[in-house]
């Protein structure tokens, strides 16, 4: 049986061990995680089922408008390059009209692979993938214009399809 000083000693050196080897015990959990992903999932599973209560104190706990504000604000930074956070054509400050664009305009597709909706989970994304290159900052309105010049509105039905008659979207409207 280890003695008190010698089990002390242990947990310093074990603590001393991960330090040394952050990067590489990382890499090896990361590669462990992607190869066995319901592991994981049953072990995070469990580990929640055990600690409800805090995590759930924890989470009630955490000022959530101040931290969205946050990943928001640190992402725009970021893909400023320096400048103050603005909208690359126009210039605009207000940081509530402001947004990451894709500059190639695959947004939409980007997002639905990442299974996000865009807002702080696509912000948190960027921030967790240390900010992949390809993205801008633009305000709403040049968001929009930027759809319309590139023709990106998928809502738009296509030049082709039959439009509906006036008596179809009246039908629609009342439902
Ligand atoms: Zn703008």
């Amino acid at each position: 049986m280890l003695g008190e000083s010698r089990t002390l000693n242990r947990k310093a050196y074990n603590r001393e061990y991960r330090a040394r080897n952050r990067e590489r015990l990382s890499q090896y959990r990361r590669a462990y995680a992607k190869a066995h992903p319901n592991k994981v999932k049953c072990w995070r599973h469990n580990y929640y089922i055990r600690h409800r209560d805090e995590i759930r104190e924890q989470t009630r706990l955490i000022d959530w408008p101040a931290r969205r504000q946050k990943i928001k604000r640190d992402v725009l930074e970021h893909y400023s390059n320096s400048r103050p956070v603005a909208c690359v054509r126009c210039g605009i400050e207000d940081i509530r009209v402001l947004s990451v664009d894709h500059v190639d305009g695959n947004g939409a597709a980007h997002r639905k692979k990442l299974k996000t909706r865009g807002g702080t989970a696509f912000y948190a994304w960027l921030r967790r993938h240390n900010y992949p290159p390809g993205f801008q900052v633009l305000c709403m309105n040049h968001q929009w214009i930027k759809r319309v010049e590139n023709h990106e509105c998928n809502h738009q039905a296509p030049r082709n399809a039959p439009s509906a008659t006036s008596s179809e979207r009246r039908t629609r409207r009342r439902a």
